[in-house]
């Protein structure tokens, strides 16, 4: 057995290998390579995810794995052969339903359309984009299909990024929410806006990149094993645990873009750099869902980043930083621009509070582009009618539209948004069951400290990488299934307090 588990974990390294090769090809494609390097580089892409495919649904892997079950079924359920065996098999299936023809289809379609969306987002150019999100749409349907037997068209595209959750539990999830956030929002914009005017001076790009990088070293963010480099659509990439980078943008006329987006991809990455090196390299080397991934990025961006505590800490060396422009405003100013609550267009520029319907909203339309029930073409419409009815304003036009995240131009429809709100949700399961543990957290926090936050995260969440499902990670942390009401517990008590509700 063990010759056989060192073959498999070999033959798993070989298929990871391509797929990191990948990895550092999108990387540069979305940081330093020229415009003129697009086609060349889909191929490229495409060729090597359907070289990793190929490697990783030999049927070698599948008969290890038939050989290797009742060995991983003697074993303890959560030591690390019987999980590399559970989760491989888990992807093996997935992966084997897949014809490694379609993958390459998929892969190079999608870096097509990632490049026409570069450019037609600007131009406002939804036209253009169109045909290449009428066949994403298509593409996606197959992928479905090729898992006959669900419930909604949509719950085999979430279950790759979200595995176990469905339409129907997310949903009713959503649902929940959807009526606490509601009449939040309702009774915060009914008030004056907050003043944010600190933050839209002029801070130059060197000095925002310097204190992007000197916060995310101080929370615990590794840049012996990790960098930070500049891009359109800000996200975070792992080629091993000891090569984590993270990406930003900046605006010069912002403060906060560029700092609170470190923090955020800093939360996703301390995930991946935190990982046990064993699992290195395999299918359980990385985060296991996007809901708990976003968790992570979530909990640090907006629980720790956004806290009072956080800014006690850190504000007078933001203010030592930028003098002209924030050394006459109170600490309490700042605290209450970077927690200014509205209606706004964009989601990665949202608040807290209203951020979870620019998702649920962006769900729903997954849905219907699936089922049928709505056509691409009609999509810039329906997004501007939907955007009022649950934000309450209108886009001007398809560039803050329908046109605004990177997710559906250069990737699937489905599975890609309710990571996000799954995440703010498990933060404010997370921090609080981290609280129970250790009641100081804020304190520590307030002194700049956030070892014992970042040490509890690592050992219950981290360490485990892909070992556990999202809703054992759940159980096993707070003995029940996901639930929304320390997230809205956390709501209700910060901007309770800072809009006196
Ligand atoms: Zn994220």
């Amino acid at each position: 057995m063990k010759e056989k588990m060192h073959l498999l974990r070999q033959k798993l390294i070989e298929a990871d290998d391509l797929e990191k090769a990948a990895a550092v090809l999108s990387w540069d494609q979305s940081t330093y390579m020229p415009p003129g390097g697009a086609a060349a580089r889909a191929r490229q892409t495409a060729t090597l995810a359907q070289l990793a495919q190929e490697k990783f649904t030999d049927p070698a892997i599948g008969k290890l794995l038939d050989e290797l079950t009742p060995y991983a079924e003697s074993l303890p359920y959560d030591s690390d052969d019987a999980a590399l065996i559970r989760v491989t098999r888990r992807q093996y299936e997935r992966m084997t339903r897949i014809p490694a023809e379609f993958v390459g289809k998929m892969s190079e379609h999608t870096s097509q359309a990632y490049a026409i969306w570069a450019e037609a987002r600007p131009a406002n150019d939804f036209a253009r984009v169109q045909p290449y999100l009428e066949k994403t749409l298509d593409l996606s349907r197959q992928l479905a299909e090729f898992f006959p037997g669900y419930e909604h068209i949509i719950d085999p595209l979430v279950g790759f990024s979200d595995y176990g959750m469905k339409a129907s539990s997310i949903r009713r999830l959503f649902a929940e929410l959807r009526k606490e956030l509601v009449p939040i929002v309702q009774a915060i914009t009914a008030q004056p806006p907050a003043d944010d005017s600190c933050l839209r001076k002029r801070y130059p790009q060197d000095q925002q990149l310097a204190l992007g990088k000197e916060v995310a070293s101080q929370i615990g963010y590794d840049f012996q094993r990790g960098r930070l480099d500049l891009t359109h659509h800000p996200f975070e990439t792992n080629f091993a645990v000891g090569d984590v980078r993270i990406t930003t943008r900046v605006k010069e006329n912002l403060f906060g873009e560029c700092l609170f987006g470190v923090i955020h991809e800093s939360g996703h990455a301390m995930y991946e750099q935190g990982v046990r090196p064993e699992l290195d390299g395999t299918p359980l080397g990385g985060g296991t869902s996007s809901g708990v991934h976003e968790s992570q990025s979530r909990l640090w961006e907006n629980l720790v980043g956004r806290s009072r505590n956080f800014c006690e800490f850190f504000y007078p060396r933001f203010q030592a930083m930028f003098p002209e422009q924030l050394g006459d405003v109170p600490l309490e100013a700042y605290y209450r621009a970077i927690n200014k609550v509205e209606r706004s267009l964009i989601r990665t520029d949202a608040d807290e509070v209203t951020y979870n319907l620019h998702v649920m909203l962006r769900f729903d339309f997954e849905m219907d582009l699936l089922e049928g029930k709505l056509a691409v073409k009609h999509l810039p419409e329906a997004w501007n009618e939907r955007f009022l009815a649950d934000i309450g304003i209108q886009p001007q036009d398809d560039k803050d539209g329908c046109m605004q995240d990177v997710h559906w131009y250069g990737g699937l429809i489905g599975g890609a948004f309710q990571g996000y709100t799954l995440g703010n949700i498990l933060s404010g399961l997370f921090y609080e069951a981290a609280l129970k543990d250790h009641p100081d957290i804020p304190a520590q926090i307030r002194q700049g400290q956030f070892d014992t936050l970042r040490n509890w995260m690592t050992e219950h969440i981290y360490q485990h990488g892909s070992k556990f499902t999202a809703d054992e990670l759940v159980m096993r942390i707070t003995g029940g299934p996901i639930r929304i009401e320390p997230y809205i517990q956390y709501l209700r008590t910060k901007y309770g307090e800072l809009y006196d509700l």
